[in-house]
């Protein structure tokens, strides 16, 4: 289904290989914006210490995984680092009607699915600023064995050859700096003229503003 019709929130999807620091800037952004809603996904991959079901993630088996799969619960998935991943379609779909701005953290497989059903998704894609800052983030974060922090390692330069798929490419080399470039994506995307009219909509009519002027 292609979901193109104008709505006046914004969905982003931020992707970045294990390790960048994705999570720490989307929580750190939702903070500043909690106008935005992230979407809890489901994953086959067991809960790190401190992570609660129906927070961090729907935690699920891979039967029930498949069994949603199989009946089109899912707006994306793709199978990362040995686990599957999936976003529900019909939390996603819902928001996006009430005009809800969500964001998706999501592999590059999901980013490529979701666009072609909204092509208006914005993409972001958050870089390390080096290879050993990437491991020693990796390392430190001290939540993961030492054979899944190595698969991880040797799969982002996988990831990071994806980078050219995404519009916003941000280097997380100083937070403070890679926040603020986080969210000023997010605030021009706001200002998109589908968003500003959509949200507008009474004010555009007054000002004698139409979508596709003749
Ligand atoms: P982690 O296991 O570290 O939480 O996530 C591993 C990878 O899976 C990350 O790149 C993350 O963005 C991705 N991921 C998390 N949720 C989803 C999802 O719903 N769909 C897809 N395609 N990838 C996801």
């Amino acid at each position: 289904m292609l979901i193109s019709s104008p709505t006046a929130g914004s969905l982003f999807m931020v992707a970045a290989p294990s390790g960048a620091g994705k999570s720490t800037l989307v929580n750190a952004l939702l903070a500043q914006e909690p106008a935005i809603r992230l979407s809890i996904s489901y994953t086959t991959r067991p809960p790190r210490p401190g992570e609660e079901d129906g927070r961090e993630y729907h935690f699920t088996t891979v039967e029930d995984f498949l069994a949603r799969k199989a009946q089109g619960e899912f707006l994306e998935s793709a199978e990362v680092h040995g686990n599957y991943y999936g976003t529900s379609r019909i939390v996603i779909e819902q928001q996006m009607k009430a005009g809800t701005d969500i964001l998706l953290e999501i592999d590059w497989q999901g980013a490529q699915q979701v666009k072609k059903q909204f092509p208006n998704a914005v993409g972001i894609f958050i870089l390390p600023p080096s290879i050993p800052a990437l491991e020693d983030r990796l390392k430190k974060r001290g939540q993961d064995e030492p054979h899944i922090i190595t698969r991880r390692i040797l799969a982002a330069g996988g990831e990071m050859a994806h980078a050219p798929e995404f519009e916003y490419v941000i280097i997380n080399q100083e937070f403070a700096t890679a926040l603020s470039e986080l969210n000023a994506v997010v605030k021009a995307t706001r200002c998109r003229f589908t968003q500003q009219s959509t949200r507008n909509a009474e004010l555009f009519a007054q000002l004698g503003i139409h979508a596709n002027p003749q």
